[in-house]
């Protein structure tokens, strides 16, 4: 029986009283005393806060009940999983890259039993943790030797501390970049411990300009990937190969950050040409790094790929140490690295060659098999439509590249109040129990299909979307 509270303070039930209550006997069970009572605590504190202005039941069940809701909320994993249908393959803030099953496996395989991590089977001696991946990469890009590493932000910050700390780097103007996340390459430099020699201005560097600067101070030259920008017209940057032979010439480590690190040709998947690991090595680069969680679809990591002579100092710099992989993303790593072996399989079982893979008319489908159930649950107040749409890569990568994609696009009947109408729908369905993230564009929401392969778990939730809504969401009552 409900109570109503106004100017009746004095008649809050007990916490004791509330955890006799049926509820509040079930919430002890699953959460433990301490956190049942904190959270009953907290439910009355709230309602004595409100003062005589709340008009809400207090009665010892409905204190139960708030208690009980806040602990099923605060118990809900943080990191979620989502429906990624923002068009954005490689989504930075969703996770990146999806792994392959056979990654899958082989993490949980790492998180549940003791592995040989740094342990020789075959011998029973000491082993290295990167072996598990050496031969793969020397196999997939030609390198002689690798280190892995946290990302390819702490393989950067690694191999200019290696060989610039207390030295000079040189890089062109033109390739001095942030990525996203706060990631500055001189403000890297910076805390690697050496100075940023920068030469050419930003549309334009010369061979004679990374030559004048050279002296008997510097370091290492940085060929940096401008991954997630393009400078167009009057430019000229120098090429790899005549960099490697002046680097050659003059002793000096020549590296390359490739950002992305593409260890196939993506043209077969349909996107523009994007340097290869391989290439990059044989037009001489000393060494190059990338990530494991772009291009290539994998855990996070960071690659170094390139010399041994160069990969052995990389290897036995105590921050090499301070940055190592950890077991879990080393054997999926593992896992990829195996599939880009039979590459013209790739795409059947690479979650992320099989995302850029699909073709406008496939995603089209599952866009049309959808289209009925969302427009059931949006209701009358949107129309929601097939449409053709534009996917991006993410992370970086092929910037100006847009993959054809399709999607549904939902949008108010209304013109009144459109765009509060739009961030209300797109907030209801961020409310579902997987939270569904499309993107709004040109007075609708789009929710691109490319990433959407769990069509069962999207289409059970769409009912709940009414009641996961905010309170003004569409205008007819449900
Ligand atoms: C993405 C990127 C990085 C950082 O790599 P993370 O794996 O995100 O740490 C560094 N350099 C370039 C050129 C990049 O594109």
């Amino acid at each position: 029986m409900n109570q109503n509270c106004p100017g009746q303070m004095k008649r809050l039930p007990s916490v004791d009283r509330v955890l006799q209550t049926d509820l509040g006997k079930v919430a002890c069970e699953r959460f433990g005393h301490a956190a049942t009572v904190e959270a009953i605590r907290r439910a009355l504190a709230r309602i004595r806060d409100a003062g005589d202005d709340a008009h809400e039941p207090c009665d010892a069940a409905a204190i139960a009940r708030e208690a009980s809701a806040h602990l099923e909320s605060e118990g809900r994993p943080s990191v979620r999983r989502v429906f990624n249908l923002t068009g954005t393959v490689l989504h930075t803030n969703l996770g990146r890259a999806v792994l392959p099953e056979s990654a899958i496996a082989a993490a949980v395989d790492a998180m549940r039993f003791p592995v040989a991590l740094e342990f020789d089977v075959e011998g029973g001696a000491r082993g290295e943790r990167d072996d598990h991946v050496r031969g793969l990469i020397r196999e997939l890009t030609g390198a002689e030797d690798a280190a892995i590493v946290n990302n390819n932000a702490g393989a950067v910050l690694l191999v200019l501390n290696t060989f610039g700390a207390g030295k000079e780097a040189i890089v062109s103007r033109g390739e001095l970049i942030e990525i996203g996340g706060a990631f500055r390459l001189p403000d890297i430099m910076t805390r690697a411990g050496a100075r940023l020699v920068e030469v050419g201005t930003t549309n334009r560097t010369h061979l004679s300009d990374y030559e004048g600067a050279i002296t008997a101070d510097t370091g290492l030259i940085l060929k940096a990937h401008t991954s997630n920008f393009v400078i167009q017209g009057f430019t000229k940057s120098v090429p790899t190969a005549e960099l490697a032979a002046l680097a050659t010439l003059r002793g000096l480590p020549l590296i390359h950050d490739l950002g992305s690190g593409a260890l196939v040709d993506l043209t077969r998947f349909g996107l523009a040409p994007e340097p290869t690991v391989r290439e990059a090595l044989a037009e001489g680069a000393g060494l190059v790094t990338f990530s494991g969680d772009k291009l290539l679809g994998g855990p996070q990591a960071g690659v170094i790929a390139g010399a041994r002579a160069l990969v052995e100092r990389v290897a036995k710099n105590p921050l090499k140490r301070a940055l190592r992989m950890d077991k879990i993303r080393l054997a999926a790593l593992e896992a990829v690295l195996k599939l880009y072996r039979d590459p013209d399989r790739l795409a059947a079982h690479l979650p992320t060659a099989r995302f850029f893979a699909r073709t406008k008319a496939e995603i089209a489908a599952v866009g049309a098999r959808l289209r009925d159930a969302v427009a059931a649950a949006v209701g009358e107040d949107y129309a929601v439509s097939l449409a053709e749409c534009a996917s991006q890569i993410g992370s970086g990568a092929l910037p100006l590249e847009t993959l054809a994609s399709s999607g549904l696009a939902i949008r108010p009947r209304e013109r009144k109040d459109a765009g509060r109408r739009l961030a209300l729908l797109a907030t209801a369905l961020r409310r579902l129990p997987i939270p569904v993230v499309g993107r709004i564009a040109d007075g609708a929401l789009i929710l691109d299909m490319r990433c959407m392969e769990d069509e069962p778990g999207f289409v059970a939730q769409l009912p709940a979307l009414r009641s996961a809504a905010p309170p003004d969401f569409g205008d007819e009552a449900p």
